[in-house]
């Protein structure tokens, strides 16, 4: 049996095109330190709060004072002519002619990316909480924030860290120039967004910098997207695998043996990888796209413990991720899992390309995917204007424009939430009567506060249509056929598991999903092999484990998956010790 074999060529999950690469010289776009804004009306706070934030962050950030909500705006719209990053605002609340939560709500027109705090005496809380949900402010600090060590450091810098990773830098890792309808160019950024290599983006017909990089690397256009790399490397058509090994991504196995290997890197596989490795299980996740999962994609999850402002997908899985590497768990992304077979006591799992990993036990949590919208013209217009889930990095090339989600539940709301920042008009179809029955009281409230979100009940999509990129949709709806110019459709239409590879000893439900603990002993116990019952979350395969939204009759939350995650590596564990 080969395990690990590192020799294998490597599995290239999404690949289609051939990749070349060259050295030309480019040059490098010039470094600024993003700036941070405060704004009090009161001269003494304002000082104080301005120097208590140089003293520590002025190395890497430019901190500016603003004495008014007005003035605070005339120079946000400053920086943003001279194209500078802002990486936080933290403003007063009780300001004459300008509220600190109106200034926060207009500073995110110009610089939605940017971190936004409040400054708040103890009265005012109340005000920040319903900004928090109105505005969708990050966070909000009271006064006095002595000693600043305790109360001032620690929040501004887990802001600065979630800005960080987030912002497209000017000083980016990577400068990828491509066409915003193509797939392939739309896969490169999002592979890179999701792991977090940061890089700037270049439009082949918006930035005139695209053309002239291409000219200078000397590609032509039929090989978009270039990445072109710090050291002058320039990447045609790079497959997700190409780019994870040019920027260091772990993607093969170090280990010829596992105590657990997890499949699946949303947040049921990134807790099992966080408790399994904390508690000495020699641990390997295996990811075929980037940790994350679907929470990965959620613009902002309200409902998480322990985070009242709420945070993004994007910094849970990042954090998460960091936790599961502190704690020695490895973590393989670009990898897809084709195949599951017990071996005597080995459970094993094999790769795209042919190679296996070995283990103990197996932990399934590949969670599920958007079913796809079945209408004429939505196929091939995938990638081009038509997204499956919150494309986050979409969502900056819809401003102005008039774009459509589909969809009721949750994911939907927060997309349509996401997207009125940026689009003019944002139309949320829903199939049924109304929200209530599918999305959550505080999404539906939300979205009746944003004026530039319409909902549309009864409605579906009846055809896509556009050339080369989607242009317009026809809809069906009380009122009959319409057709709405769309620049950009997301799609949230419910799910299914992946659990195509668990192969035949693995009991599912005739919808897919995997049966464990109780449900195995309730409809599938003649296939149950040992005396003992199966644990809470083990499948009819023992050894093999299931966590979070794959299983049978799961929550469908982050919370949930997390909680199974973590909860089946005390099955392992006892699994383990029987022997
Ligand atoms: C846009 C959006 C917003 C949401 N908002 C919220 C919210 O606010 N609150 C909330 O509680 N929940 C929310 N959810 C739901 C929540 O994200 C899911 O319940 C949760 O992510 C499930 O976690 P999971 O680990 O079980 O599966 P997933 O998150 O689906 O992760 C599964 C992972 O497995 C990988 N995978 C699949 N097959 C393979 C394979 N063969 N080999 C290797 N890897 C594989 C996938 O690429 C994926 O990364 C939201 C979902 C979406 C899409």
């Amino acid at each position: 049996m080969t395990l690990c074999a590192r020799a294998k060529p490597a599995p290239r999950p999404f690949a289609r095109r051939s990749v070349s690469s060259a050295h030309v010289t480019v040059p490098e776009a010039p470094a600024r330190r993003p700036a941070i804004v405060v704004v009090d009306d009161e001269p003494t706070v304002l000082r104080a709060v301005r120097r208590d934030v140089q003293s520590r962050f002025s190395p890497a950030y430019r901190v500016y004072g603003a004495p008014s909500g007005a003035e605070a705006e005339d120079l946000l719209g400053e920086l943003a002519r001279r194209g500078e990053a802002v990486a936080l605002v933290l403003a007063d609340q009780r300001m004459p002619g300008m509220t600190g939560v109106e200034l926060l709500d207009r500073a995110r027109r110009l610089y939605p990316k940017a971190k936004r705090a409040l400054l708040t005496a103890y009265a005012d809380t109340d005000a920040a909480i319903a900004a928090i949900n109105e505005a969708q402010i990050d966070y909000y600090l009271q006064k006095p924030w002595d000693p600043p060590e305790e109360r001032l450091y620690p929040t501004l810098e887990e802001l600065l860290d979630d800005w960080e990773a987030d912002a497209r830098l000017s000083d980016a890792d990577a400068r990828v120039v491509g066409h915003r309808f193509s797939p392939q160019s739309h896969e490169a950024r999002d592979f890179l967004a999701r792991n977090r290599v940061p890089y700037a983006w270049f439009d082949l017909d918006r930035d005139a910098e695209a053309r002239r990089l291409l000219d200078l690397a000397g590609v032509p256009e039929d090989r978009l997207p270039v990445v072109f790399l710090r050291d002058g490397t320039v990447l045609e058509a790079p497959t997700p695998l190409e780019l994870a090994g040019r920027f260091g991504l772990p993607t093969h196995a170090e280990l010829d043996f596992y105590d657990l290997v997890i499949v699946g890197g949303g947040p049921a596989g990134l807790a099992a990888a966080v408790y399994g490795a904390s508690e000495g299980l020699r641990t390997v996740l295996v990811e075929r796209e980037a940790p994350g999962g679907q929470a990965g994609q959620s613009s902002r999850i309200e409902n998480y413990l322990g985070f009242p402002n709420g945070l993004s997908g994007a910094d849970l899985a990042r954090r998460a991720h960091d936790q599961a590497r502190r704690f020695g768990a490895e973590l393989l992304t670009v990898q897809e899992v084709t195949g599951l077979e017990a071996r005597g006591p080995q459970r094993v799992v094999t790769l795209a390309g042919g190679e296996e990993l070995a283990g103990h036990s197996v932990l399934i949590a590949t969670g599920v995917a958007y079913r796809r919208l079945d209408a004429p013209g939505v196929e091939t217009l995938e990638g081009r204007g038509v997204y499956y889930g919150a494309s986050l990095v979409e969502a900056e090339a819809c401003k102005g424009q008039t774009v459509v989600v589909v969809g009721g539940a949750n994911s939907a709301g927060q997309a349509a939430v996401y997207l009125s920042r940026q689009a003019g008009r944002v139309l949320v179809l829903v199939r049924g009567a109304s929200l209530e029955k599918s999305m959550s009281h505080y999404l539906i409230e939300q979205i009746a506060a944003i004026d530039n979100i319409e909902v549309r009940t009864g409605t579906e999509v009846s055809a896509a249509e556009g050339n080369g990129r989607l242009e317009a949709l026809r809809l069906a709806g009380p009122g009959g056929e319409e057709e709405v110019a769309a620049g950009a459709m997301f799609v949230f239409i419910g799910a299914a598991p992946y659990t195509d590879w668990v192969g035949e000893r693995v009991g599912r439900d005739a919808r897919g999903f995997v049966l464990a603990g109780p449900d195995v002993t309730a409809s599938e116990a003649h296939r149950w092999p040992l005396e003992r019952d199966p644990f809470l979350l083990e499948t009819t395969l023992p050894g093999v484990f299931v966590a979070g939204d794959v299983r049978h009759r799961s929550v469908k939350r982050v919370a949930s998956a997390v909680g199974e995650g973590s909860m089946s590596v005390q099955f392992i564990h006892q699994y383990l010790a029987d022997g």
